[in-house]
C-alpha cells in the first residue's frame, strides 16, 4: 500500500535532535578513485600502481612495499582527489561544470553500480535516511574538493538512490523544520528546489586538504597552534577534528538560535578508516565532551565489511547522564 506523505509533516516537532557527520569514501560510496603510488616489485624495482581507497586504508602504513610517487610526492599521490577542473568558486558555476568535475563523475559511476546491485558503502543507508529525515549533516572526508563540488555530490546522490516518493518524504520534512523552527505558513513555502538549497546551505561540506578549509583552519587560534606542534602524520586527523568542531558548533549555535537547547540532541560519526575512529573517538572523550555537555556523541567504525550492520558504535558519550 502506497505511503501518503503530507504536504508538511508537523511530526518532525516531535523527534529527537540528530545529526550525522559522514566520511564519503567506503563509508558512502566505494568510489571509482584511484591512488598513485608506487609497489616494490620482486625484482626489487618501484613500480607505479594505481591502488583503490579501500586497498590504500590497508597499504598506507607498509612504506616497505609501498610509496608515493617519487616525482610529486603526496601531492601525486592524490591528484584524482582534487577539483579538476578547478572550482570557479565557492557559489555559482554552472551544471555542465559539475558534469566536468572528476568527483561528480565518480559519483555518478559509482551510484550506477549501486542501481546495478553492486553493494554500497556502510553508510549509504544511513545518508539516504538522514536526507529523508530532513536531518542536518556534515560530509567531511580527506579530499581536496571545494564545499560546492561537495553539496553538488549530495544533489546527484539525492537525485540516484532516492526513489520519487523518498524525495516527496524529505520535502516533506524540510518543510516540518521550516514551519515548525521558522514558523513557515502554508503559501509561503518554496519551490522544492528553493527548500532544498536552503536545507543543503545548512549543511556542511568539508573536504580537508581543500586549500580554503586549510586556510581556514591556519587562522584559528588553536588548531595554528595544534599543527605547528604536530608530527606531519597527525595532521590529517587534526584536520578532521578541526571540521567535526565546526559542524558541532554549527548545530549548537542553531539550535540556541532557535531556543531548542533543552532538548536530547546527538551527533552521530561514521567512518571506515580506523586511524580516523580512533582519534575522533579520544577527541570526543577529551575534549567535545567536556565543552558540549548536552550533546551526545556516537562513533561508528564502518571499517569492518564483515559485520551484519556493516558498523559497530566505539563511543557514546554525554557526560551528564548516569554511566558515561
Ligand atoms: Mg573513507
Amino acid at each position: 500500500m502506497k505511503k501518503r506523505i503530507p504536504y508538511v509533516n508537523e511530526a518532525v516537532a516531535e523527534r529527537d535532535f540528530k545529526y550525522y557527520i559522514f566520511d564519503w569514501d567506503d563509508n558512502i560510496l566505494h568510489m571509482p578513485t584511484k591512488i598513485r603510488m608506487e609497489h616494490l616489485e620482486e625484482n626489487g624495482e618501484w613500480k607505479p600502481v594505481e591502488v583503490s581507497t579501500a586497498t590504500f586504508a590497508l597499504v598506507r602504513t607498509d612504506n616497505r612495499h609501498y610509496r608515493p610517487p617519487t616525482a610529486g610526492g603526496w601531492a601525486a599521490a592524490f591528484a584524482n582527489f582534487a577539483d579538476d577542473p578547478p572550482p570557479l568558486g565557492e557559489t555559482g558555476g554552472s551544471r555542465i561544470e559539475d558534469e566536468n568535475n572528476r568527483f561528480i563523475r565518480d559519483t555518478i559511476d559509482a551510484l550506477e553500480r549501486v542501481e546495478h546491485g553492486e553493494i554500497p558503502g556502510p553508510s549509504y543507508n544511513a545518508l539516504k535516511k538522514t536526507l529523508r529525515e530532513g536531518r542536518l549533516f556534515a560530509i567531511v572526508t580527506a579530499r581536496g574538493h571545494s564545499p560546492r563540488t561537495i553539496e553538488s555530490a549530495v544533489r546527484v546522490f539525492i537525485k540516484y538512490a532516492l526513489s520519487d516518493d523518498e524525495r516527496a518524504e524529505m520535502m516533506s520534512s524540510l518543510r516540518g523544520y521550516r514551519r515548525w523552527i521558522d514558523g513557515v505558513a502554508d503559501g509561503d513555502f518554496g519551490t522544492d528546489a528553493e527548500e532544498l538549497d536552503y536545507y543543503l546551505g545548512m549543511c556542511r561540506y568539508s573536504a580537508v586538504t581543500y586549500k580554503g578549509f586549510r586556510a581556514r583552519m591556519a587562522e584559528d587560534p588553536i588548531y595554528r597552534d595544534k599543527l605547528a606542534s604536530a608530527p606531519s602524520a597527525a595532521r590529517p586527523e587534526l584536520a578532521k577534528e578541526f571540521a567535526i568542531r565546526d559542524f558541532v558548533e554549527h548545530v549548537f549555535h542553531m539550535l540556541r538560535r532557535a531556543g531548542q537547547l533543552g532538548r536530547s540532541v546527538s551527533i552521530g560519526f561514521s567512518d571506515d578508516d580506523a586511524g580516523n575512529v580512533k582519534s575522533v573517538s579520544s577527541f570526543i572523550k577529551e575534549e567535545l565532551s567536556k565543552r558540549f555537555e548536552g550533546i551526545k556523541f556516537v562513533v561508528y567504525d564502518t571499517s569492518d565489511r564483515t559485520l551484519d550492520k556493516g558498523r559497530k558504535v566505539c563511543v557514546s558519550g554525554q557526560r551528564n547522564l548516569p554511566g558515561f
